[in-house]
This record gives C-alpha cells, structure tokens and sequence, in this order.
C-alpha cells in the first residue's frame, strides 16, 4: 500500500486549467493516513518541536496529527477575521490580487522551535507568509513540511533559506 495512492486529481478544480490535488481519499483511510503520518514524522530525524503551525484549511488535518505524535502545540492559520484574539497578519501575491493570513500573537513565544505545515506547496506564496508569521513572532523555524510539492511551481525558491520536506513530489 502506498498513500500515494490516496490523492486524485481533479480536473480544473476550483477552476479552468487547474489539477487539483485532491486528498480526502486520504482523509478518509486509516492505514494510508498513519503511513503518510508515519513518512513526514521520519523527516524530522527526533528533532524537538514545540509548536506546529497548520494552514488554513487543508493544513490542519496533518497538522494536528503532527502535533499529537510530537507531544507540540497545535497553531492554526487562518484567513483574515476567523481568529477572535488579538492577531498580526502577512500577505501574499495571487495571480490576480492578494491574500492575507492571520496568527494569534500569543500562539508562539520568542524561541519556539515550529514546524510549518501545509498540504501543498504550489507557488509558495503561502508558506513564505507563513514563515514571515513565525519569524515575527519570534520563532524557529525546523522545518517546512509538506504532503505535496509541485516542483514545476518553483515554490521552495521562495522559502530557500529553510529546511523544506515534502513526502511527494510531482
Ligand atoms: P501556493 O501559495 O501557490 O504555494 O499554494 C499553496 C496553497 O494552495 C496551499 O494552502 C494549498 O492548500 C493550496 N493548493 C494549491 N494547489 C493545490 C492542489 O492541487 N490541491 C490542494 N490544495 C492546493
């Protein structure tokens, strides 16, 4: 059995000319699950996390398992206005427009030591926001880890400086 098996591709989903990804077959099996849980969990070779950060919204699936296994805290990141604390936000350039992502300020102490967790990296807008949350907020970031890159996206260029893992790549 290989999880990899478990992610279908959707033809233009959400739109037109776009293969999406789609990982709810995943979701949906315990045995690929834990193996795909399993595969990011040996990237990280026992090193200490304190807090996963999971994005909005596909990140949070493995994102909290991730933080279970870990014995870590659980952040998520969220689109603008559904955290109720106080937050800080980063932006990011769409094809048309931009996007913004909130952190709660209290959510990572100065030193932490954060795993950054998205389902895909595509262009890498999102994870460069997301480590841009981390770092003003004082943390370290371990790793940006990944069920799926798509390397053809060029996304890790953004995030070069870093660790990055990801358990497939297309
Ligand atoms: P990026 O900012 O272009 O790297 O896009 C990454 C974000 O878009 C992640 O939060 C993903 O959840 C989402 N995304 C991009 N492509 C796909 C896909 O094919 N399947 C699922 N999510 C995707």
């Amino acid at each position: 059995m290989k999880f990899e098996s478990y992610i279908r591709d959707i033809q233009d989903f959400p739109k037109e000319g776009i293969l999406f990804k789609d990982i709810t077959p995943l979701l949906n099996d315990p045995v690929a699950r834990k193996e795909c849980l399993s595969i990011l969990l040996a990237s990280l070779n026992g090193q200490v996390i304190d807090k996963v950060i999971g994005a909005e919204s596909r990140g949070f699936f493995f994102g909290m398992l991730l933080a279970q296994e870990l014995n870590a805290g659980f952040v998520p990141v969220r689109k603008p206005k559904k955290l109720p604390y106080t937050t800080i936000s980063a932006s990011y350039d769409l094809e048309y427009g931009t996007d913004t992502l909130e952190i709660h300020t209290d959510a990572i102490k100065k030193g932490d030591r954060v795993l950054i967790h998205d389902d895909v990296l595509a262009t890498g807008g999102t994870a460069k926001a997301l480590g841009e949350l981390v770092k003003e907020l004082g943390g370290e970031i371990v790793q940006f880890n990944f069920l799926m890159e798509l390397s053809f996206l060029n996304g890790r260029d953004k995030i070069a400086e870093n660790p990055i893992f990801a358990a497939i790549t297309y």
